[in-house]
């Protein structure tokens, strides 16, 4: 299996000198097995996804806010399918799911309807993909703690497992659940938009801390867990300056990150 991190960025996308390193693109990772593509989210990094590559492609979109679904109309690969793309989410109907949407990429907040311009998308809800027979993958879902709701997701496949816990405001009461829902999971993608010193005057706003990270990491059976959704302001510099006081396994996702498992 293999994590690709193309966007990392939270809330929204920002194009500077000293962002660059950790990238600039708003939420979009890929998760590859032989045969299928999973994509987590459609931020802005989204366009730069092949959505071709392999035999089979779902999108899994967490949520519907703007820095998780920015870039779904300006991946060019979208427009010349070859086969199928099966985008998935579990937060509303599959009717109401293509309906949000057509809603947020038509006008007035977009030039064109996207989706008449589009063929070959399905839309459905994690459980088609969960009790498909020749599935040689294993998809789970959790709830997580995000104003209007967001999904987490886990795939499974050959015995490795790669787990996205983003967007999600940590509570305590979470934790006996969310342990049980990553463990044995080689890395985990953890929302640490925050230091705890923010997160104080943050309640409410979705989204937890990496100071959280390392304690869930330091409780959980889990391989590798890798902080993600980096507040825009935040500079190469001061999340370098974090990263130094990570402890071994506890890594800062940046845009073009590659990790074969
Ligand atoms: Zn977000
Ligand atoms: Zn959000």
């Amino acid at each position: 299996m293999k994590l690709s991190v193309k966007g990392c960025r939270g809330s929204i996308p920002v194009a500077s000198k000293s962002k660059q390193h950790f990238g600039g693109n708003t939420s979009c990772y890929t998760v590859e097995t032989s045969d299928h593509l999973f994509v987590i989210d459609a931020g802005t990094g989204f366009k730069n996804v092949d959505l071709n590559s392999h035999s089979e492609c779902f999108v899994l979109i967490s949520h519907f806010h703007h820095d998780h679904i920015q870039g779904l109309p300006f991946n060019k690969s979208l427009f010349s399918l070859n086969r199928p793309v099966t985008f998935v989410n579990d937060l509303v109907s599959e009717m109401k799911f293509k309906e949000t949407l057509e809603l947020c990429f038509s006008p007035p907040y977009f030039p064109i309807n996207l989706f008449s311009n589009l063929s070959n998308i399905e839309f459905c809800l994690s459980e088609k993909l969960i009790n498909q027979a020749d599935k040689n993958f294993d998809l789970k879902t959790i709830e997580l703690n995000h104003p209007g709701g967001s999904i987490g997701y886990r795939i499974d496949h050959q015995n490795k497992s790669i787990t996205c816990l983003c967007d999600n405001e940590f509570h305590q009461e979470q934790l006996n659940t969310l342990l049980e829902f990553v463990e044995n999971s080689d890395i985990v993608l953890w929302d640490g938009m925050f230091t705890d010193a923010e997160l104080v005057n943050k309640k409410g706003w979705g989204h937890s801390s990496i100071e959280q990270a390392i304690d869930f990491f330091s409780e959980a059976k889990i391989k590798n867990l890798l902080i993600s959704h980096h507040d825009p302001s935040r500079t190469d510099k001061e999340l370098n300056q974090l990263k130094s006081k990570l402890p071994s396994g506890v890594f800062l996702a940046y845009e073009g990150l590659e990790l074969e498992i």
